[in-house]
């Protein structure tokens, strides 16, 4: 077996301080040295996973191949990295009890009292080992703010480990903020400091400080810092702030982050190629052109809701040289003041995933305006299930056509649940969820955007286009150019005689990265750059 390194991040201070991208960043680092490497996130919340969480407490549920809904963070690891990400890569509480109570009930245990340490701690650390098996490097990031109670067991599984691992195959990095205080025109170490002691009172002691910043320390700070800290001044570096995400990589590198812990994992490995980084961030700091995309949703006020989709949007202006810039419009608003005032100067527009009724009469009405007005239109998930009810009702003259989701006693639900779902009691996991294959149709967008006949792509919803409806639909010329191989599923729907409007029942985003944005973004961007009445700027 190789002797894999393991580096375990975690955050202080206060949550948002860009832990998962630091993780994400690390490992595309460590990737373009020639490294293999995975990423990890250890969740401490007690829900199995947050498939059942509102967009609002969480942010976007992730999903990936192998059909686990998972923390945003494995967004990240997916977008910076090669490596695919699946079930065993995210651990939380609640699945951790769960294995340790049915092992328990099984008798595994027979005769000993179980306990968080050692049962829930060995249960954290198999894990670990575990999901790393066949990698050189696994970055372990832990969810939470050092001082969590509920992080608690985590941090002492990540004790233990690098006890049992040894100092040069696992390392700890601390991410820590240090603020600018106007006032007083400097800026602070303290909570740094404070940060630093409450993880060595439980024993760990970082080897690398990460300090967000919003302008670089000075050698004078890091001193500071390290002094008080315990750590080699040589250890700490400035996260500082940037105006792109995908730079990251880039700033670490510079700061000499992956020299440092190639040297304490006393790896040897070339240096990092850093073209493609480089050439992404190129392209993004300068676009020829710009577009305005309105996403017309119901979780407009929290950007982390859309994650994975704000960032299949950006790679698809880098595809095109192209700036996106975003017009956020809450659906709700679209149903009391319309959609001129919201849409009528946009290039584009996107309706995303969701769940439950708030706002999906605006979300119907955006449809419809886009296929109206000839503007280019992306449906997702949702998106595409509501362009198939304007359809419906406004082509198809199906009164009150809607998804059974939403109207029940619909006299046409053209969206419905499948007789599988039908039965559906526990709401965890037991939607369509992960990949599935997809028969592309020639002479589509669809077909011109992939290139290709088979396409796979990732799902996370219960209702489906209603096969009852497909005749009705399609005489009347909505089009059905991405199915199940079998035939029974209708995966992507188009209109004929427009720019460029597609609906797909899958979630495209989670696929796409900056060094190779999807396709369907990709045309949906370069669509809305040949449209010509929008005002670009938002
Ligand atoms: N609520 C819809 C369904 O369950 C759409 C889900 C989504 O957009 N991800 O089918």
């Amino acid at each position: 077996m190789k002797n894999t390194k393991f580096i375990f991040i975690t955050g202080g201070v206060l949550s948002s301080l860009g832990k998962g991208l630091a993780a994400a960043s690390i490992g595309a680092l460590l990737e373009c040295c020639g490294l293999k490497v995975t990423n990890q996130k250890l969740d401490p919340y007690i829900n199995v996973d947050p498939g059942t969480m509102s967009p609002f407490q969480h942010g976007e549920v992730f999903v990936t191949d192998d059909g686990a809904e998972t923390d945003l963070d494995l967004g990240h690891y997916e977008r910076f990295t090669s490596t695919s990400m699946g079930k065993c890569n995210n651990l939380t509480t609640g699945q951790v009890y769960y294995s340790v109570i049915t092992k328990e009930r099984r008798g595994d245990y027979l005769g000993k009292t179980v306990q968080v340490i050692p049962h829930i701690t060995n249960e954290i650390k198999d894990f670990i080992y575990k999901t790393a098996e066949g990698y050189d490097v696994s970055i372990v990031e832990i969810g939470g703010t050092v001082g969590d109670i509920e992080s608690l067991p985590f941090l002492e599984a990540i004790r233990q480990f690098r006890n049992e691992a040894g100092k040069q195959n696992a390392i700890f990095i601390h991410l820590t903020w240090v603020p600018f205080i106007k006032t007083a025109g400097e800026v602070k170490t303290k909570p740094t400091q404070h940060s630093v002691k409450a993880l060595r009172e439980i024993g760990i002691q970082p080897d690398i400080l990460l300090c967000r910043t919003e302008n670089f320390l000075s050698e004078d700070i890091k001193a500071k810092i390290a002094l008080f800290c315990n750590v080699e001044v040589s250890s700490v570096f400035t996260a500082k702030d940037v105006s792109c995400i995908y730079e990251v990589p880039l700033v670490f590198h510079r700061e000499g982050l992956d020299a440092k812990i190639i040297e304490l994992l006393n790896m040897w490995t070339g240096r990092p190629r850093l073209e493609e980084w480089e050439d992404v961030v190129n392209k993004f700091h300068n676009p020829s052109r710009q577009v305005c995309v309105a996403v017309v949703g119901k979780y407009i006020n929290l950007t982390d809701s859309y994650k994975s989709l704000n960032e299949a949007l950006v790679h698809g202006g880098i595809a095109n040289n192209c700036r996106v810039n975003l017009k956020f419009v809450d659906s709700e608003k679209i149903e009391i003041e319309g959609t001129d005032k919201y849409l009528a100067d946009v290039d584009a527009i996107l309706v995303p995933g969701g769940f439950g009724d708030r706002g999906i009469e605006g979300m119907i009405m955006a449809a419809r305006y886009a296929r109206e007005n000839k503007i280019p239109y992306f449906g997702i998930c949702l998106g595409m299930q509501m362009a198939v009810v304007d359809y419906a009702r406004n082509v198809c003259g199906f009164k009150d056509a809607n998804s059974s989701e939403f109207n029940a006693k619909t006299p046409y639900p053209v969206i419905d649940l499948l007789p599988e779902q039908r039965k559906v009691k526990e709401k965890g996991a037991s939607m369509r969820l992960g990949a599935w294959p997809c028969a592309v149709e020639s002479n589509s967008f669809a077909h011109e955007a992939y290139g290709q006949k088979e396409i796979s792509e990732r799902h996370r919803h219960r209702y489906e286009f209603n096969n009852e409806y497909k005749k009705k639909l399609t005489d009347k010329g909505l089009r059905i150019t991405g199915i199940s191989p079998d035939g029974s599923l209708a995966e992507i729907v188009e209109i004929k005689d427009h720019p460029w409007f597609l609906g797909c029942q899958f979630h495209p985003e989670f696929k796409s990265k900056p060094t190779k944005p999807h396709p369907l973004f990709k045309k949906f961007i370069e669509a809305a750059s040949k449209n010509t009445r929008g005002k670009s700027g938002c």
